[in-house]
């Protein structure tokens, strides 16, 4: 083993989400006992979408564990624009409700970007409402997308600072690029957003002292694109032929190259509910 892999460190997601539930637990007593509050998240579960049951049952469970109440709301496959959006309604109007999720992706035949619009922005807790993102692009205080606001806690707990360093974004969506290179941003950081028609892709991922990879193709990002010392967050998360989660770094080559990298599965991954628990939190504390 080189000294380069003896110094190159794992950001491990599990342990780190482990602490801020741990503070998160604490908090949500706290806020029962002085303001008779509990924290509620209601989550829409449309169709059947295995990958998409397994989420929510993951996000109802971590609710419950940390004292949260969760409602659990499954509509058929079927189900009409107007009988979401009924349900929305009702769910803005619930007092018990702090946070609403709507879990994408939605049936084809139904307007995500409509009913995504329609959530109360205080119940915004996926960050995904315009209001939401317009904020963020603004630089002011904002629900932020879970696994973007996972991996800027992941920075912090590091020590990193990222004022004056040049971060690298691969992917442009709404949930997890976009939102990310605001945040890297508002942290100072120099930011180019990289995507599918981006040139000479390796060149600039070279340059980056951070380097996100959000784009959804296994082992896309090689080690020799890594300058050494960087801190490599790895978003992706793809099942491989063996039936393995993989992302989108070849973890093996850049693990030998960077100062800090993500494992996949354990990295970014745990921190995304870890993160939808602490917005809920914020949402029933009205801290905003
Ligand atoms: P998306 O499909 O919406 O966006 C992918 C982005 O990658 C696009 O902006 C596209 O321009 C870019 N891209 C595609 N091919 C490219 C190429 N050849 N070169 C450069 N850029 C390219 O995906 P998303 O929702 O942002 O998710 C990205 C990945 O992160 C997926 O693997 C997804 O499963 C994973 N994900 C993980 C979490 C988590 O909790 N860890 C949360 C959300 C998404």
């Amino acid at each position: 083993m080189s000294i380069q892999q003896i110094m190159t460190q794992l950001i491990d997601g599990k342990i780190l989400s482990e602490k801020i539930r741990a503070k998160i637990i604490e908090e949500v007593a706290a806020l029962k006992q002085s303001k008779k509050i509990t924290p509620g998240l209601a989550v829409i579960l449309v169709g059947e979408n295995p990958a998409s049951q397994v989420y929510v049952r993951n996000k109802i469970a971590s609710c419950e564990k940390v004292g949260m109440k969760s409602f659990h709301h499954t509509l058929p496959e079927s189900s009409t624009q107007a009988e979401v959006l009924q349900l929305i309604q009702q769910l803005n109007q619930n007092d018990q409700v702090h946070g609403i999720l709507i879990q994408l992706p939605l049936p084809k035949h139904l307007d995500a970007d409509f009913l995504l619009d329609q959530v109360d922005p205080r119940k915004d807790v996926d960050g995904l409402h315009p209001f939401s993102l317009g904020r963020l692009a603004a630089g002011r205080p904002s629900f932020v997308s879970c696994t973007p606001a996972g991996m800027i806690e992941m920075l912090k707990d590091i020590g990193y600072d990222c004022a004056g360093k040049e971060a690298v974004v691969i992917g442009r969506s709404n949930i997890v690029g976009k939102p990310i290179a605001l945040l890297l941003l508002a942290q100072n950081a120099t930011v180019t957003i990289c995507h599918s028609k981006t040139k000479n892709l390796s060149e600039k991922v070279k340059q980056a002292d951070i380097v996100v990879a959000a784009i959804g193709v296994p082992k896309f990002v090689k080690g020799d694109w890594i300058k050494p010392g960087a801190v490599v967050l790895d978003v992706g998360i793809n099942r491989g032929t063996d039936g393995k989660l993989v992302g989108d770094v070849d973890f093996e080559s850049a693990s030998k190259v960077a100062g800090w990298i993500t494992p996949v599965p354990g990295g970014v991954g745990p921190m995304t509910i870890t993160m939808l628990l602490k917005n809920t939190l914020q949402a029933a504390s009205s801290t905003l």
